[in-house]
């Protein structure tokens, strides 16, 4: 249950993320990192292992539990067990496929700032996630290098202070809510001192896969800032969206926050107009607009998520022939370099 008793939310101030017996924070130490433990947990068939084993190599896996427990055992097409299996697929080289397709480690000013466009700023603002998605455009992204200090944090803020045409900061990662609360606290009441911003944006999917993520602590802060929220999901199939998640949503949203979405549109996940008729429907039963329908980007070990522009663009047309227009999420690309994301 989510409701708890005063005197369990003054243990969760006092204890905060520190205490392992936190749920959201024991959930995330016992997601599945093992892919054979993976394979057998949802039977699969054991031709499966050698790929997810080296598919594993190259990034590792990670499930939590919350997530797995949505996966329907016994069908090898379900659209999120093909998000988190790795497969024999990821090591077969694709022309054009890079390790840094967005060209980031070029644009970043300060360790773990990330400034592309005008008016926004992105933070790393925890270099893990609660769940590691095959095609993920930073699976080979310097994270090590990029999980600022306190020291360093200074820096990032010191450049965002001297900026005044900055209106919005965005909390990126890996996931910003893997950090704990006490770390986002302090994150959010340094950037909440600085006259020039507007709002807080914050990219996740740890509401998505460990809902209990949305608890006490995280209320405590974020209801705490003056800055406008914006909490933009990830979620890619309708199936990802249970009781808990439009439970965790409910609570995002009595804080505030506007609740926004972005996909990847991916082969054998979402590539059809029914699939993508229900994460709509989907996402507005959980008070969530689609935001972004992002086409893959080109990073290597991800070729066989692909869906060609030309079927992108008449899916999202047949689309737009059902769906009332605030439930059509916009089709872009990222191309290193423009001064937004381009739509296709
Ligand atoms: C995608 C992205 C943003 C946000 O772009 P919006 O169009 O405002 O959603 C900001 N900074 C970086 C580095 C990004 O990749
Ligand atoms: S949650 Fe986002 S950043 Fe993390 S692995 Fe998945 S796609 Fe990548």
């Amino acid at each position: 249950m989510i409701t708890r008793s005063p005197t369990n939310v003054q243990t969760n101030t006092i204890a905060l993320h520190e205490d392992a017996s936190t749920r959201w924070q024991t959930q995330l130490a016992r997601a599945i990192r093992d892919p054979r433990e993976l394979c057998r947990r949802l039977d699969l068939n054991p031709q499966w292992l050698p790929g997810a084993e080296r598919g594993h190599e190259l990034f590792e896996v990670r499930v939590p539990e919350a997530y797995l427990a949505r996966i329907h055992h016994g069908d090898p097409d379900d659209p999120l067990l093909r998000q988190i299996v790795p497969l024999a697929e990821e090591d077969v080289a694709t022309e054009g496929y890079v390790p840094d397709p967005l060209a980031e480690t070029d644009q970043t000013p300060r360790q773990g700032v990330i400034h592309k466009y005008r008016g926004r700023v992105l933070l790393i603002a925890s270099p893990a996630c609660a769940i590691n998605c095959r095609y993920c455009f930073r699976r080979h992204f310097p994270y090590q290098e990029n999980s600022p200090s306190r020291e360093q944090w200074r820096d990032s803020l010191a450049y965002i202070q001297q900026d005044a045409s900055l209106r919005e900061v965005i909390l990126s990662g890996g996931d910003p809510l893997a950090s704990s609360d006490r770390q986002l606290d302090w994150l959010v009441g340094q950037l909440d001192a600085i006259p020039h911003l507007k709002r807080l944006r914050i990219h996740t999917r740890l509401p998505v896969v460990i809902p209990d993520r949305i608890d006490d602590a995280l209320s405590q802060w974020l209801s705490r800032t003056r800055l406008a929220k914006i909490v933009v999901l990830h979620i890619n199939h309708a199936n990802e969206i249970d009781d808990a998640v439009i439970k965790a949503c409910q609570r995002l949203k009595a804080l505030g926050a506007t609740l926004l979405n972005q996909s990847v549109l991916l082969r054998g996940v979402n590539d059809s107009v029914d699939a993508l008729d229900a994460l709509s429907e989907r996402l507005f039963d959980a008070d969530i607009l689609p935001y972004y329908l992002h086409v893959l980007d080109p990073v290597s070990g991800a070729a066989h998520f692909d869906v060609p522009d030309d079927e992108a663009r008449s899916l999202v047309d047949a689309l737009r022939s059902r769906l009332p227009g605030f439930l059509v999420p916009r089709l872009v690309r990222e191309i290193p370099g423009e001064a937004s994301k381009t739509p296709l």
